[in-house]
C-alpha cells in the first residue's frame, strides 16, 4: 500500500478569503490531489460546513450560539460535499464522506471501524473527506478548525505526513500578522523551542490558530508523523510543500 498523506483544509482557505466556498480553490485542490495520487494515498480533512451554510441561510436570523453553528453545519455539510462532488468529478476523483468526533478515538471499536473504513476507501481509490460530526460534538467548532481531529486521523491511519493548510506560511519567530520583521522557521525538530513564538490574532472565519496547530503537531510528533504547516493561497501549496519548493514549516518527529 502507498504511503498516506493527510491534508487538512480549513474554512478560510476554502473560501479564499471571501464569504463563499471557492470553486477555483477546490479545482486547485483537485489538481494537487491528482499529482499526489501518483505516489501517495490522500485523505482530506475539511471544514467549511458552517461557511457553506452561510451561503444558503439568512445569517441575520441566526444567533451566534454553538447550537446555531451545529445546525448550520448540518445544513452546510451535504452542500459542501456537493461542491466537492461537482468539482472533483470533473477531475475523475472519487470521494466519500466520514464524520468523526474526538470520542471515536477513545474507543477501540470505533478506532478499528474507522481505520477499516478509511483503508477500504483508499484501496478502492476513493478520497475520504473527513469532518467533525458537529451534531454530536462541538470540540472543533469551539476551538481547532479540525487541526486536532486531523492529527488524530493521521496518527490512527499511520500517515507519513499531515499537511495543515493555513493562512500563514508556517511558524515565524513572531506573529507575521503583527510584526513585519518576523522570520519563518522552515524546519523544527524541537517543538517546545518554538511554542514561545505563538501569539494569536483574532480570525474572521475558522477557529484554528497556531495554538491548535501546535497541539496537532504534538499529537503527530508522538507517533512519528511528520507535520507541515503551509499557506493555502500559494500555488501548488501541497506538492511544493512536500518538495520544499515554497516557504513552509516542516516538523520532523523525534521518533
Ligand atoms: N466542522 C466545522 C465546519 O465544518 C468546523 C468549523 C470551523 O471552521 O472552525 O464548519
Amino acid at each position: 500500500m502507498k504511503e498516506i498523506i493527510v491534508v487538512k483544509i480549513g474554512s478560510s482557505t476554502l473560501t479564499n478569503g471571501s464569504d463563499r466556498i471557492s470553486r477555483g480553490k477546490l479545482e486547485e485542490l483537485a489538481q494537487e490531489i491528482l499529482q499526489l495520487q501518483k505516489n501517495y494515498h490522500v485523505v482530506l480533512v475539511s471544514s467549511g460546513a458552517i461557511a457553506t451554510a452561510k451561503q444558503f441561510v439568512n445569517t441575520d436570523d441566526w444567533k451566534n450560539l454553538v447550537a446555531s453553528k451545529q445546525a448550520m453545519a448540518a445544513i452546510g455539510q451535504p452542500k459542501l460535499m456537493q461542491f466537492y462532488y461537482e468539482v472533483f468529478s470533473d477531475f475523475k476523483i472519487e470521494i466519500a464522506q466520514c464524520l468523526l468526533t474526538y470520542r471515536d478515538f477513545d474507543s477501540g471499536v470505533a478506532q478499528s471501524n474507522t481505520l477499516n473504513t478509511i483503508k477500504e476507501l483508499l484501496h478502492h481509490n476513493f478520497v475520504p473527506i473527513i469532518n467533525e460530526n458537529d451534531t454530536v460534538a462541538v470540540d472543533e467548532i469551539e476551538l481547532g478548525d479540525n487541526d486536532k481531529l486531523s492529527a488524530k486521523v493521521a496518527t490512527l491511519i499511520g500517515a507519513k505526513t499531515l499537511i495543515l493548510v493555513s493562512d500563514v506560511d508556517g511558524i515565524y519567530d513572531k506573529n507575521p500578522h503583527l510584526h513585519a520583521d518576523a522570520k519563518l522557521i522552515s524546519e523544527v525538530t524541537d517543538l517546545e523551542s518554538v511554542a514561545q513564538y505563538i501569539e494569536e490574532k483574532k480570525d474572521g472565519l475558522g477557529t484554528g490558530g497556531m495554538t491548535s496547530k501546535l497541539e496537532a503537531v504534538r499529537i503527530c510528533n508522538a507517533s512519528g508523523v511528520e507535520t507541515i504547516i503551509t499557506k493555502g493561497s500559494n500555488e501548488n501549496f501541497i506538492t511544493d510543500s512536500l518538495t520544499g519548493k515554497i516557504n513552509c514549516t516542516t516538523f520532523k518527529p523525534s521518533s
